[in-house]
């Protein structure tokens, strides 16, 4: 297809953010298997009779037709319906506050127009989990950080020391460049051994969250090395540990 060509193509996609463009019409942010990340204007779409309402809201699976052309930053969309609208995420602060950083994740690591499926099907499954988990929140939010960061390329050393490879035994560390490291190695944050057994537990199993507790603190600390790897500040983090700061307090 030549350069500023339209084509007309179907894909299925998360909404990751959305932002008002106009009194009737808003640009959101996708992820796509195939176009990676996609902004698209949807017109007419806050219109009150519009048959698109609620469908492009933040978190929705959806199937969407849009028009693409190579030489503009925004596409525009078609039609779109809902797939999977996530309602025991959106109905649950806790769950919401954690996605929130899932798809906070997405729009820091997928590039535009760049073929991402490894990357979307672990956030589906990430989001298909999350919506019926049952378990404490903190220890599904830092196993999904896992997965996402092992799909794309970022995962943190857990198995051995990353800077001298020795096992880990007494005194393990953290360190925010690459991963755990042993009581000899220099670290940004030292860590009990139980928060090491932790995350290797969380790490040891890929396909679903594992039922164990105490994530907080792991979620923190993968959080922090998210923020440090990627070099992006995450809003969502800051939620988080506001929430946490209440639920304490
Ligand atoms: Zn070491």
């Amino acid at each position: 297809m030549g350069a500023g060509q339209v084509e007309r193509e179907h894909t299925e996609a998360i909404v990751l953010k959305g932002v008002d463009f106009s009194e009737t019409s808003r640009i959101v942010t996708l992820i796509t298997p195939d176009r990676g990340k996609m902004a698209c204007m949807a017109k007419g779409v806050k219109r009150p009779k519009s048959p698109m309402a609620g469908v492009l809201d933040t978190f929705n699976r959806i199937d969407l037709v849009y028009t693409w052309k190579d030489t503009r930053q925004v596409q525009t969309l078609i039609e779109a319906n809902v797939a999977n609208g996530y309602a025991g995420i959106k109905g649950d602060l806790d769950k919401s506050s954690y996605g929130a950083f899932l798809l906070e994740l997405a729009l820091v690591v997928v590039h535009d127009n760049e073929p991402s499926e490894d990357f979307y099907i672990e956030l589906i499954q990430a989001l298909n989990q999350l919506d019926d988990w049952t378990g404490e929140v903190a220890v599904f939010g830092a196993w999904a950080t896992l997965r996402l960061l092992s799909a794309a390329g970022f995962a943190p050393m857990l198995s051995t020391c990353s800077t001298c490879d020795k096992a880990i035994e007494a005194n393990p560390g953290f360190a925010f460049e690459s991963g755990i490291v042993c009581g000899a190695c220099s670290a940004d944050q030292r860590i009990t051994v139980g928060e090491y057994k932790t995350l290797k537990a969380l790490a040891d199993y890929p396909a679903r969250c594992p039922r164990i507790r105490n994530g907080r603190s792991i979620f923190g600390l993968l959080a922090t090395y998210a923020t440090s790897q990627l070099e992006s500040p995450f809003r969502s983090v800051r939620v988080i540990r506001q929430l946490e700061r209440e639920s304490l307090g």
